[in-house]
């Protein structure tokens, strides 16, 4: 009698201690049509994630249709850019009234007049300064998401290579914080399986959320040109962030748990 009573107490204490471990996967620029193929698998997992949509004028009804049920799936459709430009070189040539003219508002407004009113950010190509955070967050956006590799090569030199999990940056660990940083998971970032399910177990261990994201869905090696990350790659996140029992976050989300 004591003995259960002692253990059920202690699988009350982990199931605390864990009870916000999760993952938010997001998938940057337009590649709404492939996106929507990955409904089934998404669906499977009970996943939820996020899409980054640049150039938003260029959305196709078809698009928006599509984009409005990945929605109604639960899943957040944020904002990536007008232009998908340099932000610091806009902000340093024009000033912080200009680039939001040519990057924020133009942009927005085409997804405001499609039904969409994005709330978080992902930087184009990762690039931003503090100038560039302000004017975002002044436009109401409540999460700025940059990237973050585990290995940089320069002219086919590898300059360093890090395990995901000791890349503190990647996890959001519930403060409130608007600044922050997600693993590229396309085939070029070089992120083994191994490697990804050890961040995943990390999240758990640490009630945090893993920060990833990709490109495009890619069944085979890129083509041309191509770049995205492997399906069958993403299939082995969600089954184990399933297996660990993660919770999935859009990015907004993070900052309102
Ligand atoms: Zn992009």
């Amino acid at each position: 009698m004591i003995l259960s009573w002692l253990l059920l107490l202690s699988c009350n204490k982990t199931e605390y201690k864990n009870e916000k471990s999760g993952i938010a996967i997001s998938f940057d620029d337009h590649f709404i049509n492939e996106w929507y193929t990955l409904r089934p698998l998404l669906q499977k997992y009970n996943a939820k994630v996020t899409f980054f949509i640049t150039c938003s004028d260029s959305l196709t009804l078809d698009e928006i249709t599509k984009l409005k049920q990945l929605r109604k799936d639960g899943h957040e459709i944020g904002f990536h850019g007008t232009i998908h430009g340099k932000s610091t070189e806009m902000i340093d040539a024009f000033g912080p009234q200009k680039y939001a003219e040519t990057e924020l508002l133009p942009g927005l407004k085409y997804m405001s007049d499609a039904g969409f009113y994005p709330t978080s950010y992902a930087h184009p190509g990762g690039n931003h300064n503090d100038q560039v955070d302000s004017v975002l967050l002044a436009n109401g956006f409540k999460i700025l998401r940059d990237v973050a590799v585990s290995r940089q090569i320069l002219f086919g030199i590898p300059l360093y290579t890090l395990a995901p999990r000791i890349m503190n940056r990647i996890y959001y660990d519930f403060n409130n914080e608007q600044k922050v940083d997600a693993l590229l998971i396309d085939q070029d970032s070089g992120v083994t399986e191994n490697e990804i399910q050890d961040a995943v177990v990390k999240a758990k261990n640490t009630n945090t959320a893993l920060m990833i994201f990709g490109h495009k869905p890619l069944y085979t090696k890129p083509g041309n040109g191509e770049y995205g990350f492997n399906v069958s790659f993403l299939e082995t996140i969600l089954k184990e962030a399933k297996k660990q029992n993660l919770k999935f976050y859009t990015m907004t989300e993070l900052t309102e748990h």
